[in-house]
């Protein structure tokens, strides 16, 4: 299960960073998921409590915001979303997919440093 090797990897990294600033606890992390980034968001969370077992992450709270697949025109800025034709009309532009639809990025870290 391709979430248990995602989750076990932001732990590591979690711990890592919070031992490189001598943090004793950490409170929360915000995580960014995009709905292309074929990431089940049930099965991060449960994967999640299952790994932080033991780890610095046993008592965070987890926070994950969505975000839905969006693709954007290149040249004019307007936004399509899934099921729309993925060219802007006046550009004549493909529209590109925004970089939060198909990502998994650890947003933010809240660690107590004494
Ligand atoms: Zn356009």
């Amino acid at each position: 299960m391709h979430e248990y090797s995602l989750v076990e990897a932001l732990i590591r990294r979690v711990e890592e960073e919070a031992r490189s600033r001598r943090a004793v606890a950490i409170h929360g992390l915000k995580v960014s998921l995009g709905e292309l980034a074929g990431v089940d968001p049930e099965l991060f969370q449960t994967a999640f409590e299952t790994f932080r077992q033991g780890t610095l992450c046993e008592r965070t709270a987890l926070e994950v915001v969505h975000y839905p697949a969006r693709w954007v025109c290149p040249r004019c800025g307007k936004t399509f979303a899934r099921g729309d034709i993925l060219r802007c009309e006046p550009c004549g532009a493909p529209a590109q997919l925004t970089p939060q639809s198909d990502a998994l990025l650890l947003d933010a870290i809240d660690m107590e440093i004494p």
